[in-house]
């Protein structure tokens, strides 16, 4: 297939470059001049306009910062700009109303589209082993689904347009409540006098157990090799983490839904990236403790 790539940052040059193993024609288009070098190098066409790479494509993926400018991108260059048979999926994360609106925008223009956010960080999506959430219909999902399973290890149909913006900050807002509670709790069990390492093999067959202790223990040396054994650089950055959580803080307040414990981990993130801890991954908030 031929597909427009927009947004080649961390995450979507290792996208794009899956793409290209793939078999796919891939057009890409970043404003950063580096990022299209590199998927030059990674076998992408490169345009100097999103206007020219979604020309005669059959479909547009996009990776992208925020909202307004997910929002600012279909509505200026490519809807009207793409053929109207070419699939749009737009991967970044955002606020589901947006969502909602840029797929409204686009099937008023005669186009289908998904969101399929992405949970997995740079390393998922260089490998090609990112989980992809999709907000669509039944037939948007089954045209969607060959061309996210080049770029990786499952893609589910979470709802309509914005339910996988939906699932994907429900399911953050939960990594970062988990995540403040499994790190106070190896704190307390360490006043306690407790040994880590023991109290880890405990909870992590008890009914304390989750996947920030077991996938992503914050403490280093327990558990698995996880960011907090290097240092906590690489992972998953507290600043996206911070995002997430604005998102799903807004999403509550829209929908009317009270998030207690998810509005204490917005504050405990929001302090800690006001420190400058903005681009250590997420687990850190150990150290505050
Ligand atoms: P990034 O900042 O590395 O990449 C974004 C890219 O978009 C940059 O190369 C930038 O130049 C480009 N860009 C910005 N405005 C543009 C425009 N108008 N036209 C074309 N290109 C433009 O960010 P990232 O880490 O790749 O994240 C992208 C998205 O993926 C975000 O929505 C993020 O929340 C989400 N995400 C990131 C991770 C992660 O671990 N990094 C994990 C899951 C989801």
């Amino acid at each position: 297939m031929k597909i427009a790539f927009i947004g080649l940052g961390n995450m979507g040059g290792g996208m794009a470059a899956n793409l290209v193993k793939a078999g796919h024609d891939v057009r890409a288009f970043d404003l950063a001049p580096a990022a299209l070098e590199r998927a030059r190098d990674n076998g992408c066409a490169t345009f100097a306009t999103v206007r020219e790479a979604v020309q005669d494509v059959d479909a547009v993926v996009s990776m992208l910062p925020n909202g307004g400018i997910v929002k600012a991108v279909y509505q200026a260059d490519v809807i009207d700009h793409a053929p109207t048979a070419a699939l749009l999926l737009d991967c970044s994360t955002i606020d589901v109303g947006t969502a909602r609106e840029v797929a409204q925008l686009a099937q008023d223009n005669g186009y289908a589209m998904a969101d399929a956010p992405v949970s997995g960080g740079i390393a998922a999506a260089n490998g090609g082993t990112l989980t992809f959430m999709v907000g669509g219909s039944d037939e948007i999902f089954n045209r969607a689904e060959p061309i996210l399973s080049a770029m990786g290890k499952a893609v589910i149909h979470a709802g309509d347009n914005g339910a996988g913006q939906a699932a994907k900050i429900c399911n953050n807002m939960l990594l970062g409540a988990s995540m403040v509670a499994t790190c106070e709790t190896f704190k307390l069990a360490e006043r306690l006098g407790l040994d880590l390492q023991t109290f880890y093999d405990i909870s992590s067959k008890a009914s304390g157990q989750c996947w920030s202790m077991t996938s992503y223990c914050p403490v280093p040396g327990v558990g698995p090799a996880t960011p907090a054994d290097n240092g906590y650089q690489g992972g998953f950055a507290t600043a996206l983490m911070l995002k997430d959580l604005k998102l799903a803080m807004a999403a509550a307040e829209a929908a009317g839904a009270p998030v207690p414990m998810g509005h204490r981990a917005e504050e405990l993130y929001s302090a800690f990236d006001a420190d400058g801890h903005g681009g250590i991954d997420f687990s850190a908030i150990i150290k505050t403790l």
